[in-house]
């Protein structure tokens, strides 16, 4: 399983340049440094697509990438980041509170990516339940997997699995964007909640 083209459509800032389309939308999002833009570019097979968000005046808004000219990947832009200024968090969170609001029960799937190596932050709770409330499934993406020892790797999985409160059937997928593990499991679910699997 492997996406055969993937290409940047658009990005939004505002509600009213949200992407309005009947193809499933699979959302990702995660903390600022995470590896988001890294395990994009690791599904797609493309080394710079998701690099989009790193561009000057594009980094808090929300980007979408069509692949196989029938699924969006929407990357939402990262969070958490401790040098961003008051009012570019405020402008973030009511980014998110408008996109939940209005594309939530569009959402075909969530991907919420964290890094294996640590405690899940209270904003990645947050955001894992604004997947939760919008009725979508979700996955867990646990990146940089290839920096743990193996040993760390159950006890690492079952902290995130424990603080996010994951339900027994959201998939928690160890991933390296680096090494590419992980990735046929991911692609498997994103598939899956396309509601196909060619
Ligand atoms: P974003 O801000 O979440 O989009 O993060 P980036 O994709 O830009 O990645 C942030 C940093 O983490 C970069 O230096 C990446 O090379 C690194 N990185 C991303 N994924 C992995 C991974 O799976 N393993 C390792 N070792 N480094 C990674």
């Amino acid at each position: 399983m492997q996406f055969q083209s993937a290409e940047y459509v658009r990005s939004a800032g505002t509600p009213e340049q949200f992407l309005r389309d009947p193809f499933p939308k699979m959302v990702f999002a995660g903390r600022s440094n995470v590896g988001k833009s890294s395990v994009i570019n690791r599904l797609t097979g493309r080394k710079n697509l998701a690099r989009v968000g790193a561009s000057p005046g594009k980094t808090r808004q929300i980007h979408y990438f069509l692949v196989d000219n029938s699924l969006y990947l929407v990357d939402l832009p990262g969070y958490g980041y401790a040098k961003v200024p008051k009012e570019e968090k405020a402008r973030w969170a009511n980014l998110m509170e408008q996109f939940f609001k209005t594309e939530g029960p569009r959402i075909s799937g969530g991907v919420l990516i964290v890094d294996i190596r640590h405690r899940p932050t209270a904003d990645d709770v947050t955001m894992y339940q604004w997947f939760r409330d919008s009725g979508c499934p979700v996955a867990v993406a646990a990146n940089k997997l290839d920096k743990l020892k193996k040993r760390e790797i159950e006890p690492a999985l079952t902290l995130i699995r424990e603080t996010l409160r994951l339900r027994p059937s959201d998939p928690l997928i160890s991933f390296s964007a680096e090494k590419g593990h992980g990735k046929e499991a991911l692609t498997a679910y994103l598939l899956d909640c396309r509601g196909g699997n060619s």
